[in-house]
């Protein structure tokens, strides 16, 4: 998929005062610093579509940029930040479970997670919460240039054995790096397809 125009609209602070569901969405969720912003970023072929390392868990709003008026992504507010209070990390789970369970324009969340790191319980436990609701999702290991091939396969090996651990069926995942462009046409071509099933 060629992406020909990408621009920020609104940034919502929930599902209600989001755009009008009319086209499909793509949303992307992972820990803080995991390269999110980054990766909206390489995918819509932009410097700053997406802002890059904003102060942690400062920013508590659901993003939507319109790519190729066609479709949209969603940047959610990351997870796992260490130095939130109670009050923000339940106003994160609701909102976060509200926009995931009743965005009905929603078609797939990639889950992102840093291929340089072992399985992490947060990630593990975030996908877990995505079965139970039973919403579509795929992995996205990032940051792949960073550690060699073979760690980063072993990673994303040992991350899957975990989820084959209570998991039927896996989810498909893509590995990518913005600085070598990893996985970009594999992630757009994906998105082409399920923009074509949401047609039907
Ligand atoms: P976010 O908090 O998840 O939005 O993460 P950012 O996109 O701000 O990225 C966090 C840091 O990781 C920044 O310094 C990025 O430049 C860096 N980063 C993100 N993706 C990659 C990647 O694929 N390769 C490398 N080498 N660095 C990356």
């Amino acid at each position: 998929m060629e992406i020909k125009s990408s621009a920020y609209i609104i940034s919502s602070p929930d599902y209600t005062k989001c755009p009008s569901p009319d086209r499909p969405e793509y949303a992307f969720i992972g820990r803080s610093n995991v390269g999110k912003s980054s990766l909206i970023n390489m995918l819509c072929n932009s410097s700053s579509l997406a802002k890059t390392s904003r102060t942690p868990g400062k920013t508590q709003l659901l993003n939507h940029f319109i790519i190729n008026d066609d479709f949209y992504i969603v940047d959610l507010p990351g997870y796992g930040f260490a130095k939130v209070s109670q009050k923000q990390r339940k106003n994160w789970e609701k909102m976060i479970e509200d926009y995931l369970r009743k965005r009905e324009n929603l078609v797939n969340v990639f889950v992102l997670i840093d291929s340089r790191h072992d399985p992490q319980k947060l990630d593990i436990e975030f996908i877990n919460q995505l079965g139970k609701w039973q919403i579509p999702f795929s992995l996205v290991f990032t940051k792949a240039d960073k550690e060699n091939q073979k760690t980063v396969s072993a990673n994303v090996k040992s991350f899957l054995n975990k989820m084959k651990e209570t998991w039927q069926f896996l989810p498909n995942h893509f590995v990518t790096s913005v600085v070598k462009k990893t996985g970009r046409e594999k992630i757009l071509a994906f998105i082409a397809e399920m923009n074509e099933e949401f047609k039907i």
